[in-house]
């Protein structure tokens, strides 16, 4: 088996798994019970908030724990909207971004808010005078992802925070789930970003919102009031301690696995460029970890269940929104034609992946284009 879609997520790595077994065999007491084994949960979990937020030069009370990047961009965005919207109802995004996030808005619109949804160029980013013209004093929110999830690009963060910030009430919201353990990020100028354990070798059900201190959100679950009152339940205590591990293990290898990538890449794209028939829709400048093409006269549903038959795994658009939509509003954002926007393949990397796979991948791509009408 190829495995080729590992910006939908990813193998769990031997040492995330072994640890997980092992805190769930011992440590499955409640944090928040005042006996001993409760205690020893308690401490853990404060070792593990701590060390994340020294990741992410953010405070341990910046750390939310939540069930993924979706739940995380969801209690940031509504939570802060309904906090805040006394101060004004104007919030901006983008048409790229993923649907917890674009969702989110489009429900925060049936509240008497008002969205705009920021066109992105024909590399699939934002450009910033766009967003300066967007910006109005009623603007209390801007959510703009840093790493596109189908094509890779990559938006300027640091320079969509300097904006942003030029308005003393907005705060910068961003996507960050395809960007954490792959690019740097100057996380010092982003008010929330999120992660998603499962994306980089973890494990599903685990990620986290981090949000600075000074901003408050409305809770999305109430109850028992855990993780600072935002996110009530009984904590996942063992995943959320392994999420550490996670996050650590991918900075830590972050470099090295990057330069990996970026050569399974650079040469998936010079072969696949040199194919007739086929268009690259990633830019050159976008992250290494994705590549996104498409078919100018083929069905691309029909390449990749060939090549899914074949022992090899590529999405068509995203993993999440495939099942709904038949084409990519990412690609029709980007100014593709019908047939590009309908017809996209992603192509997905980890360090894992060898040049031989890209190569048989390639050879299966070409033999399947031949044999189909
Ligand atoms: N945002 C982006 C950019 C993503 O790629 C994904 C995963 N497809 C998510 C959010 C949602 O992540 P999760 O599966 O952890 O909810």
């Amino acid at each position: 088996m190829i495995y080729l879609d590992n910006a939908a997520t990813t193998p769990v790595r031997k040492e995330v798994l072994e640890g997980y077994q092992e805190l769930l065999k011992t440590q499955f007491a409640n944090p928040a019970s005042l006996h001993r084994l409760g205690q020893e949960s308690a401490r853990l979990l404060d070792k593990a908030r701590e060390q994340i937020a020294s990741f992410f030069h953010a405070k341990k009370e910046e750390v939310i724990f939540t069930s993924g990047a979706t739940e995380a961009n969801n209690l940031a965005i509504k939570g802060y909207a309904f906090r805040y919207q006394n101060r004004g109802k104007h919030l901006i995004t983008t048409k790229v971004e993923h649907p917890s996030v674009l969702r989110a808005f489009e429900q925060l619109e049936n509240f008497g808010f008002t969205c705009t949804y920021l066109p992105v160029d024909q590399d699939g980013k934002v450009r910033l005078i766009d967003l300066q013209n967007a910006m109005t004093k009623d603007t209390i929110l801007v959510s703009i992802m840093a790493v596109n999830n189908e094509v890779g690009s990559i938006n300027d963060v640091r320079a969509i925070a300097d904006i942003v910030h030029q308005y003393p009430k907005a705060a910068f919201h961003s996507d960050t789930t395809q960007a954490i353990g792959k690019i740097n990020l100057p996380y010092e100028s982003i008010d929330m970003f999120v992660c998603s354990g499962h994306k980089l070798e973890g494990l599903k059900g685990s990620g986290l919102l981090i949000k600075r201190k000074k901003i408050d959100l409305l809770p999305l679950a109430s109850g028992g009031g855990q993780e600072f009152g935002l996110r009530s339940g009984t904590n996942d205590f063992p995943k959320e301690v392994i999420l550490a591990k996670t996050i650590r293990l991918a900075l830590e290898e972050q470099k090295t696995r990057e330069a990996k990538v970026r050569i399974l890449h650079d040469h998936a794209w010079t072969c696949l460029s040199s194919l007739e028939g086929i268009q690259i829709n990633s830019s050159a400048d976008g992250s290494p970890y994705i590549l996104n093409i498409s078919f100018l006269e083929k069905k691309a549903s029909v390449i990749v269940e060939a090549l899914s038959r074949a022992g090899i795994m590529v999405s068509t658009i995203s993993a999440c929104s495939s099942k709904k939509t038949a084409h990519s509003v990412v690609l029709e954002a980007m100014g593709k034609t019908k047939q590009i926007y309908q017809n996209s393949l992603r192509m997905s990397f980890s360090a894992e992946n060898t040049l031989e796979e890209i190569d048989q991948t390639i050879q299966e791509i070409t033999r399947i284009m031949r044999e189909i009408r």
